[in-house]
């Protein structure tokens, strides 16, 4: 059974369709990040999986139920990190996290293991304003997941965070995956896509252009390239070379004159792919 099993998902503000006929599954323990340009639906898409926003046509199910008319049953069973931060500012991680365990009836002392597992068990008891960003994402991300849930979704979980706070948040998630846990997230960071998706669903003006692992996707839309580094007379150059006879030959006349000094090949990124896609016409 899929865990969210979307068909033909359309949403229209006025005369302009948002999302656009959409479908798509997601397994147990996949994690689908959800890519595309500023305005292509994402958000919207999101909103109408977690039950925010109602669909004007087409249909979401979670966990087998029809999200629709099972909004009490599903709701316990998801976990959300999106959008703006809403953490309580005064005050501390572990009592914003409190809040959450008095509220769905879960012991307390399952807090200070997740501040710990989080790198956050020496600043528990600061207010939650003079955390830094990277701070308040993981309190975020741990109170998604306090009442233990078995879907998250997830809004740029570590965009514009440093690379340590990135790693926890990351590694945390992946653990989350191993357990069984299912996640929907968006993302405008490559790296962190790359890291952390098992698939990729690319939307583009409201409509799921591209639904793939990332390698395929690398493979269908990208080439791979060679990076040549060689001695010039006087300094030392590097250039992209793409698979073609006419490159090959070059690549052979730089060899012949014993100028390489090394090539590298080259797979294309998921940057690559994004913009690709993104300029693709409808
Ligand atoms: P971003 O990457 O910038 O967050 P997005 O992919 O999440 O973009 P959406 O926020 O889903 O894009 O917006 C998709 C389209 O729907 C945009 O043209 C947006 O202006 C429009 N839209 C979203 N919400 C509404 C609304 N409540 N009323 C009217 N139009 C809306």
């Amino acid at each position: 059974m899929s865990i969210i099993s979307v068909e033909n998902l359309t949403k229209e503000f006025g005369t302009r369709k948002a999302v656009d006929n959409i479908s798509f599954n997601l397994a147990k323990g996949e994690i689908l990040g959800l890519l595309g340009p500023n305005g292509a639906g994402k958000t919207t898409t999101m909103r109408m999986l977690m039950g925010l926003s109602k669909p004007s046509s087409g249909n979401i199910r979670l966990f087998g139920l029809d999200l629709n008319k099972n909004l009490k049953k599903i709701h316990p069973r998801i976990g959300v990190a999106f959008e703006k931060p809403n953490l309580f500012e005064n005050l501390s991680g572990y009592q914003n996290l409190a809040i959450y365990c008095k509220l769905y009836q879960k012991p307390t002392s399952a807090i200070k293991p997740l501040l710990e597992r989080m790198e956050l068990a020496d600043r528990a008891n600061d207010p939650v304003k003079v955390y830094s960003k990277g701070m308040k994402q993981r309190i975020l991300i741990l109170r998604a997941l306090i009442h233990e849930p078995e879907l998250l979704f997830l809004d740029e979980p570590a965009s514009g965070l440093d690379p340590v706070s990135s790693r926890i948040i990351w590694d945390y998630l992946k653990e989350q995956q191993q357990k069984g846990i299912s996640i929907v997230l968006t993302s405008h960071d490559m790296e962190e896509v790359d890291e952390l998706c098992n698939r990729i669903g690319f939307i583009n003006h409201g409509r799921l252009i591209a639904l793939a692992e990332p390698y395929v996707l690398k493979e269908k839309y990208g080439e791979k390239t060679l990076k040549v580094v060689y001695q010039d007379s006087s300094s030392i150059k590097e250039e992209v070379l793409s698979p073609t006879p006419e490159h090959f030959q070059y690549l052979q006349t730089l060899y012949q004159k014993k100028r390489v000094l090394s090539v590298h090949s080259q797979e294309a990124t998921l940057g690559d792919i994004f913009r690709i896609l993104s300029s693709q016409e409808n």
